[in-house]
């Protein structure tokens, strides 16, 4: 195990800062339930942590930050449960690369493929999907040391109501070593990019989500426009972006000149308005076809801050316009286009989607920016809708508020109370949305 002292550990979008006692990168679940069993000796709160992508203080900690840097690659390919197991440290990049070569791939993933598999699941990180949800509910198989060091193995058979809580565990339940996720063949997804207007987005959201596998589409503040994304299973040929028009739409337009539209942004806050009308009508349709991962997810090197709120599908369309108007009525300025996604509902205690079918609405402001005024005001929109947010992206919400939010919330802190009844996976974060 190598092993180091404090250092300041600052997450990806650089808004959380922590100062642990000690650092420690376990290379085996051995080291791993080792590290746990000594901080507890020392009277100190362990926290593992992923790549620090999420905006909360989720993964802070002032007492042994477990880095997973050395505790990756992958485990086992089950051909016949089809099935992959991999060490809870893989980053999702790794796994995705890995699953290619063997010709398999996930169902479905977020925007992403930066974060560890542990600490994208932990948190409930998704992509939009009709039928398939979120990458913790592709898990089929989950391990975890406790807090009295010990490996607890759970499944749909083996320990089911740890299984049912720990796939999203928010790092409370003890530390993920191992995961065992679903995976199906390899297949072809072609994807449909094209700019379509505010009124008609939303007055044909219900069509467009039932005849897409993956819809998603994204709004752009200050305008009338949005992008829309549609990705469903294809038969092939296989035809990727063109290497010059990919490039220029994901990394020049996406990337480059979008961080230079930002900054402008930021420095002037006039200019947002007339900016977004013409980078929003700048956008052209465009269609390709690619394995899932390629099709799924990009870079982003844009650094921002991000709230997501999960409201019932069906009053997403309300919640939007809402913000929307919010916009057109505030003094506010975004540069960065809202997002919106959906999710079929799945049986994880605290997951967004839990019992309910589910979109999302996420909004984000360019690193630097003041983003609380934005922030409160669309958080107020989302809880009168019965929003429940993403426990890796900022926001205010506390015990109480989730005791009412989550049907099952009783039943993960009462797991909590019996596999961590002295909170040593305890922060601040934990506190403040499981309580005591
Ligand atoms: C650019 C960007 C894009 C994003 N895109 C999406 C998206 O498309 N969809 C979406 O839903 N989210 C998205 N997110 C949010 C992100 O996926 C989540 O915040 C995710 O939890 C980050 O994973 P991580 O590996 O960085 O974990 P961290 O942020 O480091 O940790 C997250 C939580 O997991 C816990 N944890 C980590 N490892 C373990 C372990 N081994 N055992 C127990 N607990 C553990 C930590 O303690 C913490 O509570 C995005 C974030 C960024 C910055």
């Amino acid at each position: 195990m190598s092993g180091a002292s404090s250092s300041t550990w600052r997450n990806w979008a650089g808004n959380v800062t922590a100062r642990p006692v000690r650092e420690v990168s376990p290379a085996s679940v051995a080291e791993l339930a080792d590290a746990v069993r000594r901080a507890a000796e020392d009277g100190l709160k362990v926290k593992a942590v992923g790549t620090g992508h999420s905006f909360t203080t989720a993964a802070a900690t002032d007492g042994v930050l477990i880095r997973p840097d050395l505790l990756t690659g992958i485990r086992e390919i089950d051909r016949t449960a089809m099935t992959v197991t991999v060490e809870a440290g893989t980053p999702l990049k790794r796994l995705n690369a890995v699953l290619a070569r063997e010709g398999l791939s996930l169902t479905n993933m977020g925007d992403i493929m930066e974060q560890t598999v542990a600490g994208a699941t932990s948190t409930g990180t998704h992509g939009t999907g009709r039928d398939s949800a979120s990458i913790a509910a592709q898990i089929t198989g989950l391990e975890l040391i406790t807090a009295d060091g010990s490996l607890l193995k759970c499944s749909a058979e083996e320990n089911p109501e740890v299984f049912a809580a720990a796939r999203i565990g928010l790092g409370a339940l003890g530390v993920v070593s191992a995961l065992t996720f679903a995976v199906e063949p390899e297949f072809l997804l072609t994807a449909r990019e094209e700019p379509m207007a505010f009124d008609r987005v939303t007055s044909e959201f219900d069509a467009l989500h039932a005849e897409n596998e993956h819809f998603e589409f994204y709004w752009f503040p200050h305008t009338g426009n949005c992008n829309t994304k549609r990705n469903n299973r294809s038969a092939g040929p296989a035809a990727p972006p063109g290497r010059v028009s990919g490039w220029i739409e994901d990394e020049f337009m996406s990337n480059g000149l979008f961080q230079v539209v930002c900054s402008l942004g930021r420095a002037v806050p006039a200019t947002i308005p007339a900016i977004a009308k013409v980078s929003s009508r700048a956008l052209s349709a465009r269609t390709y076809t690619d394995i899932p991962y390629k099709v799924f997810t990009s870079p982003r090197r844009v650094r921002f801050v991000e709230m997501e709120y999960a409201v019932p599908r069906e009053a997403v369309v309300a919640a939007l316009r809402e913000v929307r108007a919010l916009v057109d009525r505030s003094g506010l300025r975004v540069s960065f286009p809202v997002e919106v996604r959906t999710a079929p509902a799945d049986d994880i205690a605290l997951s967004t989607a839990s019992g309910r079918d589910t979109a999302y609405i996420a909004v984000h402001m360019y690193k630097g920016t003041p983003y609380q005024a934005y922030f409160t005001a669309v958080e107020r929109i989302m809880t009168a809708h019965a929003g429940r947010p993403h426990w890796g992206k900022v926001h205010t919400r506390d015990a109480e508020y989730f005791a009412e939010a989550y049907p099952r919330f009783g039943e993960f802190t009462a797991l909590r109370d019996r596999l961590d009844p002295d909170r040593l996976f305890g922060n601040a974060y934990l506190r403040r949305v499981l309580g005591d």
